[in-house]
């Protein structure tokens, strides 16, 4: 493969053009139709494939195996598989199950130059039951396929966090790379923009600064596919070098702009920039105007255009004229304007219901989480940690994109008051929102 890699197609991109596990026709509901044979196993269980009415494929399971006996189970279909692949990709634990009853196969390689095993499908859709059903049942948790993908790296490929939290939290072995040297981390960067999945990754050892055997890192993966989100959290990790050359001497930011991903470049030119100034790093734009993705801007906008705007058309044109005839209604303007601007100021500086970061429960449920049984009944703890806070997110609060912090009793972030509004200051947001428009409503009436 080597000797045919130009310098922007490298050993990712080859990858990608080939997909990876499970070929992309066979994902989709229904593909039975392009198969040439119909086997009735096959048809039973992915007749309810992405649904969670697995009963009724069960019982014709039930009356087929009856029927023509337990070899079925060991049957391939047209392109290699087992019966127990459909049933991981499709989650259907009550068939895995009955397959491991009647002792079928449950981690037997595809017939194809892929050779994926059932848990390797099951990693593509997430279904942590399944994995589960099947570690239980001896199935080992560094399976590898034929190009060297572990269940773990599968997960990461289609980024798969609280699988990945389960498969570590079980033991499987983070040092495990494809055939190309590629771990995990390598292919959440290369495959897209999984900034939670990369944290939980790197907070659970992986080195962001590991070459593979074209002695590139994550950061040349995220730039050779365009995947600003895991450039940015890759270059804020301490230590990793952004001028690395690969075993093409490329670059992390020649390989963004041979495929032409603009933004990248931009992103990594500055990065550049502020990493050899000597000056301190003081970007005057985000002090006026916030950090990208998260402007001041509507804010600064109602407050110069009220007060150069507003107030000056109110005192120089409307209040003359006025000023005599509607003098009750002008008293209330004044007093609701100081009003607004109390509790625009409170909403603004108020806490809204930060969490704490860095908790030590997060730690320990990080090691407790491959033996909680509490996902089996449908809630999954995992879905509880945020890892960019590393705390543990109780019922109503949510992690904020724009704050970047988890806010207790979320309800949404607002612009207008440059916060977000939660536990501590709905009530002031709320009043400071209907000043304005008792303002709006005012205004209209004078
Ligand atoms: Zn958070
Ligand atoms: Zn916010």
């Amino acid at each position: 493969m080597a000797s045919t890699i130009t310098p922007f197609q490298s050993q990712p991109v080859a990858k990608l053009a080939s997909q990876i596990n499970v070929p992309p026709g066979e994902l989709a509901p229904g593909d039975e139709k392009g198969s040439g044979v119909k086997i009735p196993v096959f048809e039973a269980i992915k007749s309810g494939q992405f649904s969670k009415k697995q009963s009724q494929e069960l019982n014709q399971m039930r009356t087929i195996v009856e029927q023509q006996g337990v070899g079925v189970l060991s049957q391939r279909d047209d392109k290699g598989h087992t019966p127990a692949h459909w049933a991981c990709l499709g989650g259907h634990t009550s068939i895995l199950r009955f397959i491991i009853e009647n002792k079928g196969p449950i981690d037997e390689p595809s017939a194809n130059d892929l050779g994926a095993r059932p848990i390797h499908w099951a990693c593509v859709n997430g279904h942590i039951a399944v994995v589960d059903i099947l570690v239980q049942a001896g199935v080992s948790l560094d399976a590898a396929d034929n190009k060297g993908c572990t269940p773990l790296i599968v997960a990461c490929q289609y980024g798969q966090t609280m699988l990945a939290g389960y498969l570590m939290g079980k033991g499987a072995r983070l040092q495990l790379t494809d055939k190309d040297g590629d771990n995990a981390l390598h292919w959440a960067a290369f495959k897209g923009s999984y900034s939670e999945l990369m944290r939980l990754l790197i907070y659970s050892g992986f080195n962001p600064r590991q070459k593979d055997n074209y002695l590139q890192t994550p950061l040349h993966l995220a730039c050779i596919n365009g995947n600003l989100t895991a450039v940015r959290e890759l270059c804020e990790q301490d230590g990793v070098e952004i001028d690395l050359q690969d075993k093409n001497g490329k670059t992390p930011l020649m390989l963004a702009v041979g495929r032409k991903h603009d933004n990248i470049v931009a992103y990594l030119k500055k990065e550049a920039k502020f990493r050899n100034s000597i000056l301190p790093r003081i970007d005057f734009w985000s002090i006026v105007f916030g950090p990208p993705g998260n402007t001041k801007g509507p804010l600064l906008f109602f407050v110069f255009a009220t007060l150069f705007w507003g107030y000056p058309m109110y005192i120089l044109k409307c209040l003359p004229l006025t000023y005599y005839e509607f003098q009750p209604l002008h008293i209330i303007f004044f007093v609701v304007n100081i009003f607004m601007w109390i509790s625009l100021y409170h909403a603004n500086t108020t806490d809204p219901g930060f969490l704490p970061r860095n908790i030590p429960e997060y730690d320990q449920a990080i090691r407790q989480v491959a033996h909680f049984d509490e996902w089996k009944q449908g809630n999954n703890p995992l879905a509880r940690l945020c890892h960019t806070c590393r705390t543990i997110k109780p019922l109503r609060a949510k992690h904020c994109r724009f704050c970047n912090r988890c806010v207790q009793e979320f309800d949404h972030h607002c612009p207008y008051i440059y916060n977000c509004v939660g536990y501590h200051n709905s009530q002031m947001q709320i009043c400071a929102q209907k000043s304005k428009l008792l303002l709006h409503i005012d205004k209209v009436r004078v």
